[in-house]
């Protein structure tokens, strides 16, 4: 987990003005990885006390910006950030409580970069969402 040190560095490495919201609202993400909205507005009200919930969306929208998070938005899923950035990792879903866990691409240099018809798009990125059941969700509907 990055210190507060090196969360400030962060910030600066993108040229962001270090505030306590900003680096309160990263440290969140860290500590949460895939929270939505609620959870981090949550965490940082826990940190720093009130916190209007606008202070945050702009915090988050700009900590996204600058690349030093991630925001993922999984079909049917409110957005949820991560500190896990530029590796082109992928997620899996639960279908019936919506947990989500991360998925390290398929092994080798990211085959799913290489689609099948690019359409003549230059690809850098592809995101593939795996649904099912996660493991507390598949033995409560096999035990009912
Ligand atoms: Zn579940
Ligand atoms: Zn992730």
């Amino acid at each position: 987990m990055p210190t507060t040190s090196d969360l400030e560095r962060m910030l600066r490495e993108v040229s962001l003005r270090v505030t306590r919201p900003r680096v309160a609202v990263l440290s969140a993400v860290y500590e949460h990885p895939h929270a939505d909205t609620d959870s981090i507005i949550g965490a940082v009200r826990t940190d720093l006390g009130e916190v209007s919930r606008q202070a945050v969306y702009d915090v988050l929208n700009a900590l996204t910006n600058s690349g030093l998070v991630r925001r993922i938005q999984p079909p049917g899923s409110v957005a949820r950030y991560e500190s896990r950035v530029g590796d082109n990792h992928h997620h899996v879903v639960c279908r019936s409580c919506g947990a989500i866990a991360d998925v390290d691409c398929a092994v080798g240099d990211a085959p799913c970069l290489t689609a099948s018809d690019d359409h003549g798009f230059v690809i850098d990125e592809a995101e593939v969402v795996y649904r099912g059941l996660c493991p507390d969700c598949s033995t409560t509907t096999a035990s009912s």
